[in-house]
């Protein structure tokens, strides 16, 4: 049974994408000012565009809904792959070899659910978890704070969200 998949490769992949290219695939992107791109956002419905993508920081985030997150939780959202195929398909579109934490290097595709399901959970994907409740962002705020920050972390990427369950 192959490992989890190695967070510096993670990180390494994620370094290496393109977000914009990414997301252009499935939005329509403009330039919005340097080092910005915005289009209308594809996790709710909007007619004019407030879903940003930051391709340097490696972040989107959307001021209408609050959806945010890097390159592979925008492909879960989407695709609604696991945290694990994300960042395969994303090693395969770089052509980056993935290394896992046994030794092993691509997945046997057979009964490796479980694997899958571990990698999710330890790559931090329960912050941006599906059935997270949308919380409405503060106007600006988390959005300025995340920009000053080159690769923030993925936990407090976008700062000051109220955290579920803390009310
Ligand atoms: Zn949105």
């Amino acid at each position: 049974m192959a490992g989890r998949i190695l967070k510096s490769d993670i990180d390494e992949v994620r370094a290496r994408v393109n977000l914009g290219d990414v997301i252009g695939d499935y939005v329509s992107l403009k330039s919005a000012g340097v080092g910005s791109l915005k289009g209308l956002c594809p996790f709710h419905d909007e007619r004019s565009p407030s879903f940003h993508v930051r391709p340097q920081v490696g972040m989107y985030h959307c001021f209408g809904c609050g959806e945010g997150g890097d390159v592979y939780t925008f492909l879960q959202k989407m695709d609604h792959v696991t945290f694990a195929e994300a960042v395969e398909r994303m090693a395969a579109k770089v052509g980056y070899t993935l290394h896992y934490e046994d030794g092993g290097s691509a997945a046997q595709e057979s009964g490796n659910r479980a694997r899958l399901l571990a990698a999710n959970r330890a790559a931090g994907s329960s912050s941006w978890s599906a059935s997270r409740p949308r919380a409405r962002i503060p106007a600006g705020a988390s959005w300025a704070s995340a920009a000053s920050t080159v690769r923030p972390p993925r936990t407090s990427a976008w700062g000051s969200r109220p955290r579920a369950g803390t009310s």
